[in-house]
């Protein structure tokens, strides 16, 4: 039987089957008509919002980036505000997502194994999963043994419920008495905010292994979406993330919207935040160049380009790749800062000057490249 026949007769759960139909239905029906009669004022917009962030930037700074990737250290005030943050979002405790995230990782598009396995379509990968009890969800937290030693995942895991309904009712009715409209307050700061922080972290489970592009691997159906990383902090940049995924950064260049990587390297500064990982810009190349090597071979022989002019790409090909091994081997140096610090006068000349040498060589060796992937099978680009 292949992976898209699965045919599962699951039961419903009842418990999320109910928050995740009459959720929506108030937000598209007494929401609205609430708004049109009595109006929403300035501070209500302001508790949806930032109670918006709240839930977003925890689950994707704190259970995705800190808890299921552990890609940076952070101090326990933080990791307790994100703990409320993701309670507040209501996309289960810190144990069960960072579980079947990992699990997603480890077996990413297998349909008995991925929990939310975009193999499964659209609908299966962004809420399906969640509504029933299917075999791929099986509750399994063996995979998250080392999060059991943070006392904050553990006193997130005992007090869950009470934490959801104090997030969710308790503050946005405390806010409204304060300022005199909790039904305004419950409506747009709960289940408005509430909907929508849910379906946009969803997204990237669906949408972003659908729509996008793929220029690191195409060995799972993760994709890089810019308008998905404008949704949802910057998670967007989703087949990054499933190349590298230790890395603290989804949008890997600066440029990139990635508002989770600007608030981790922020809090940094103050040493909340620690022990950041990025992946070095030479692997991140590498793994580019082989992704539009492969495309390109493919695209040959589809073309059916001369055999020669294949042999000028693979040489090429091999000629870069070994430019960017010795520019990543040179550039450990950097990193390893006490070995610089150690170098002569005369060594530390030799390493500049190699330093330049290989910076020229790959912009050359960029331009070549980006000439040949661009003109498949003219020669006339190939010309050093
Ligand atoms: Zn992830
Ligand atoms: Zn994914």
């Amino acid at each position: 039987m292949s992976q898209s026949q699965i045919k599962e007769n699951a039961d419903i759960n009842w418990t999320n089957m109910v928050l995740f139909t009459t959720t929506p239905l108030l937000a598209v029906s007494i929401v609205p008509v609430y708004g049109y009669n009595h109006g929403y004022d300035t501070f209500e917009w302001s508790v949806f919002f930032i109670l918006l962030v709240f839930c977003g930037m925890s689950i994707t700074a704190g259970y995705h980036r800190l808890w299921s990737h552990k890609t940076y250290h952070a101090h326990p005030i933080l990791r307790f505000i994100f703990a409320l943050g993701g309670a507040c979002a209501l996309q289960n405790d810190i144990l069960h997502w960072a579980s079947d995230h990992r699990r997603h990782h480890q077996f990413v598009d297998n349909n008995e194994k991925d929990p939310y396995s975009a193999k499964r379509g659209f609908w299966f990968s962004h809420l399906g999963w969640i509504l029933r009890n299917y075999r791929s969800g099986k509750e399994d937290l063996s995979n998250v043994k080392d999060l059991t030693s943070d006392p904050i995942v553990r006193f997130q895991h005992q007090h869950y419920l009470k934490l959801v309904l104090l997030t969710n009712i308790g503050l946005p009715t405390i806010l409204g008495l304060i300022h005199g409209d909790v039904a305004g307050s419950l409506l747009l700061g709960g289940v408005l905010r509430l909907v929508l922080s849910q379906h946009s972290t969803y997204l990237i489970n669906s949408a972003a292994h659908i729509w996008g592009r793929q220029p690191y691997s195409n060995s799972s159906t993760a994709r890089d979406n810019t308008f998905l990383a404008l949704l949802t902090y910057g998670e967007g940049y989703h087949n990054y993330h499933h190349t590298f995924q230790w890395d603290y950064r989804n949008g890997n260049r600066w440029w990139h919207y990635d508002p989770t990587k600007w608030l981790i390297r922020f809090l940094s500064i103050a040493g909340i935040t620690k022990g950041l990982k990025t992946c070095s810009p030479a692997i991140v190349e590498t793994a580019k160049l082989q992704k539009q090597y492969l495309d390109a071979t493919d695209k040959c022989k589809l073309l059916k380009i001369s055999e020669n002019w294949q042999l000028c790409l693979e040489e090429e090909y091999h000629q870069f790749a070994n430019t960017l091994k010795t520019w990543s081997e040179h550039h450990k140096v950097i990193f390893e800062s006490k070995k610089l610090a150690t170098l002569g006068k005369l060594e530390k000349l030799e390493f500049r000057k190699k330093s330049r040498e290989l910076k020229v060589k790959l912009r050359d060796h960029r331009r070549r490249w980006a000439q040949m992937i661009e003109n498949l099978g003219h020669p006339v680009y190939v010309a050093h």
